[in-house]
């Protein structure tokens, strides 16, 4: 089965708000065996919700829409799908008790526009709002459904849940959608795409998207198969291939974010970890203590803005600050290693770099961050030019800094202890 999920509303055609409910139904259609082949977002005008009901049934068997149930005139998913399919709105007696006794219940009296939400079509089956007073409506047509539901989330994900979800499982084929989440740190997303595409040859069923985002790489393959142990099977050995390919810099292969891998290994090392940040402006200690339970390794931090705060707080030498400037490996190496004896931990990282867009030079331009990584017996360090803005430049900043401790316990210098 074929879907098309449409937004309706023209606040979503603003920058101010965002369409969430399609990422939520299309992941419970996918989960469903209901394959979500397109998405529309349309606005509250007439012609316009005609054209892509129309265009939706043409290409899909299932369309499930959200929003324009409410009971104002710009609410007007009820009559153009009525008018689509050629059939009358009628007023439930039923429904409208229902919306009049929850006006009631809060002490008020229904406003008389709100009988419109009382508007069934033809033939539809009712799917009652616990949370609201839209019901939501399920249409048959020659042999397309199409699915009413209401815009605010919350009331949506409630209805889908109880009425959609037992309906639509009856229904929906035998495949359902298999997928594995792989985060990919230290490429950049063409490079990952080279290292991994001459798979997609050798597991023709297999669509892999790949995504650049703040956090890393992400590849996401995933296969239609009605038979779950097959399809195991299959994303099995093309990840375990892709691992291959992707090498050490493959951060995890289900999904974990970077901070719960260190996380992992942290803890079964048995060691602890500070931070001395400059650029990232805490942002590093933020995402260490993402993770329940961070505070079996994750010891402290110290953002240490000015040379003065780096020198008094972390003991990098003014002296060196002077010589070296605040954006270099020696008080890269300094911060680490000074956080790491001040706060007595196993291992201490120090950030520090140039986030812009102002402040450059051209030997030391926006985005030069230079990250240590010391423990009892010596400080790493790299020294990274990352690309984009400010915020871009503060979030690669801090992954990377994540994925010197990652790497570290990929190749120890004096083994585990
Ligand atoms: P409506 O059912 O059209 O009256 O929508 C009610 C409210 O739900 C809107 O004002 C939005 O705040 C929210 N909403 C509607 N559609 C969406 C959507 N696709 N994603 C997220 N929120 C939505
Ligand atoms: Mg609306």
């Amino acid at each position: 089965m074929r879907a098309e999920i449409i937004a309706v509303g023209s606040e979503l055609l603003t920058p101010y708000r965002l369409d969430t409910n399609s990422l939520f139904l299309t992941d419970e259609l996918h989960q469903l065996g209901v394959r979500v082949v397109h998405k529309a977002i349309v606005g509250d005008t007439p012609d316009e919700m005609l054209s892509s009901f129309r265009h939706a049934l043409d290409r899909a068997d299932v369309i499930v829409s959200s929003g324009g149930l409410g009971p104002t005139d710009d609410d007007r998913t009820r009559w153009t799908v009525a008018e689509l399919l050629g059939r009358k709105l009628r007023t439930d007696d039923d429904v409208l008790r229902k919306i009049q006794e929850r006006f009631r219940r809060f002490g008020r009296t229904m406003p008389e526009i709100n009988a419109r939400q009382a508007l069934i079509i033809e033939g539809a089956t009712i799917l009652p709002n616990p949370r609201g007073t839209a019901p939501g409506q399920w249409v048959e047509s020659n042999g397309h459904i199409v699915i009413l539901l209401p815009g605010v989330p919350h009331e949506l994900r409630a209805l889908f849940e109880a009425e959609v979800k037992p309906r639509l499982s009856k229904l929906g084929s035998a495949q359902r959608l298999f997928t594995r989440d792989l985060r990919i740190c230290g490429l950049f997303e063409s490079a990952v795409e080279q290292l991994v595409s001459p798979l997609y040859a050798m597991y023709p069923d297999v669509e892999t998207t790949i995504l650049a985002t703040a956090r890393g790489i992400e590849l996401h393959p995933q296969i239609w198969c009605s038979d779950p142990v097959r399809a195991g099977q299959i994303l099995d050995e093309m990840v375990e291939r892709m691992s291959l390919a992707l090498g050490e810099n493959l951060v995890s292969t289900r999904g974990e974010a970077l901070e719960e891998i260190i996380a992992q290994l942290l803890t079964e090392n048995r060691a602890t970890i500070a931070v001395a940040e400059s650029c990232t402006g805490g942002l590093l200690a933020e995402r260490l203590t993402k993770v329940p339970g961070s505070s079996a390794y994750f010891l402290g931090g110290v953002v240490c803005y000015s040379n003065e705060m780096k020198s008094a707080l972390v003991g990098v030498p003014p002296e060196m600050i002077q010589s070296k400037g605040a954006v270099s490996e020696e008080v890269a190496r300094a911060l680490a290693d000074g956080i790491r004896k001040r706060a007595g931990a196993t291992f201490g990282l120090g950030v520090t770099g140039i986030a812009g867009p102002g402040g450059g030079t051209p030997e030391k331009p926006a985005g030069l961050v230079h990250i240590a990584l010391a423990d009892e017996h010596a400080v790493r360090e790299k020294k990274f030019q990352l690309p984009g803005d400010r915020e871009l430049i503060r979030n690669f900043a801090t992954l990377n800094a994540l994925d010197m401790v990652r790497r570290y316990f990929l190749y120890p210098a004096h083994g585990k202890s």
